[in-house]
């Protein structure tokens, strides 16, 4: 029989992370799951705490990291992602993307470990070139409200490639575009979780600007289907994972109205500093490399999202 492999995930308790720590174990992996519990939460996890395999360790990895014992492979997702978080917590995302990385990545060195950056579309920016393919060297405001995640990001594949060029370490990086499903927090102040929610609480949709910039929206297991393929590839240059079906704002506000049966209207509020016009990825890489490309609909994995979304607010209201 095959050597149950031993992976690390940073950020594991968070939304992302907790889908690939699910995977990974069903995959049969033995699955350290490493999260400081700024942003994520440890409901995500709860069902997975009594699966063999399972391992949760509290710990801030922009400090030391000690995991003792092997490991092969070490998937970097902590990070604060939502731009509500960009004022909030501006030097933690620095910290955990530059000091994070460091110490994710002489980790990597030190056990011979395959290494995954969890890098983002918000390298490209406000982008000039549509869609974005992978070449395209962005269009980032480095003192902006964003910069603290763009540039947070772009340090970070800056030394992920570096321990590969210098110290030979095997590396990932996959550039994630806007990504929706269960387990997004409700308060975490993206688009989705937010127009959801108010969809649900019969409240205004809150429509920043005049709803026309665009998202390619992807579903959590879409992106999870793609990075495990990445991990498995022996690609080393970035990659694109994203779905390159593109809204407008107001389209994804429509979609989730229509969904959800809710009378809310749409009510318009300022749009933020440097918010991108359009994101789209070209993930012709992904395609070729890969093998990958997204399968689930907006419409399907937002009605999923929305079921979701209905029984967490029904647990919520039943604990108080
Ligand atoms: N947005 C919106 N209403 C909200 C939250 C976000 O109109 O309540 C807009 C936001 O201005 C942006 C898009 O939705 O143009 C996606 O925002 P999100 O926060 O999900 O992430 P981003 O793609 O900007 O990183």
């Amino acid at each position: 029989m095959a050597r149950q492999k031993r992976a690390l995930v940073t950020g594991g308790v968070g939304f992302i992370g907790s889908h690939l720590c699910e995977r990974l174990l069903n995959e049969g992996y033995r699955v350290v799951c490493m999260d400081n519990l700024r942003t994520g939460d440890l409901r995500n996890v709860a069902h997975l705490r009594d699966c063999a395999g399972f391992e949760y360790v509290e710990h801030d990895v922009t400090t030391y990291i000690d995991v003792p014992g092997g490991l092969d492979e070490i998937y970097h997702f902590a990070s604060p992602a939502s731009p509500a978080d960009f004022e909030r917590i501006p030097i933690p995302i620095l910290k955990v993307g530059a000091l994070g990385t460091y110490n994710t990545l002489g980790l990597a060195k030190a056990k011979g470990a395959r290494f995954m950056l969890a890098s983002t579309s918000e390298v490209y920016g406000d982008p000039l070139v549509h869609p974005q393919p992978e070449g395209y060297w962005g269009n980032v405001n480095p003192i902006g409200v964003r910069g603290v995640y763009d540039e947070a990001k772009r340090y970070a594949e800056a030394i992920t490639m570096a321990y590969h060029r210098h110290h030979g370490v095997d590396t990932r990086i996959a550039r994630i575009f806007n990504t929706y499903g269960p387990r997004m927090r409700p308060d975490d102040g993206r688009m989705i979780p937010n127009f959801i929610s108010q969809a649900l609480a019969g409240e205004p949709l809150t429509v920043y600007g005049d709803g026309s910039q665009t998202r390619s929206v992807q579903y959590v297991d879409d992106l999870v289907e793609g990075v495990f393929r990445l991990m498995r590839s022996e690609e080393r240059r970035p990659v694109n994972v994203g779905n390159p079906v593109e809204y407008t704002v107001s389209e994804v506000a429509g979609v989730i109205l229509d969904l959800s049966g809710s009378a809310s209207e749409l009510i318009y509020e300022p749009l933020p500093e440097d918010d991108p016009k359009q994101r789209c990825p070209d993930i012709t890489r992904a395609r070729e490399s890969l093998g990958w490309e997204p399968r689930i609909s907006a419409r399907e994995g937002l009605k999923l999202t929305l079921e979701w979304f209905t029984r967490r607010t029904e647990e919520v209201a039943a604990e108080r």
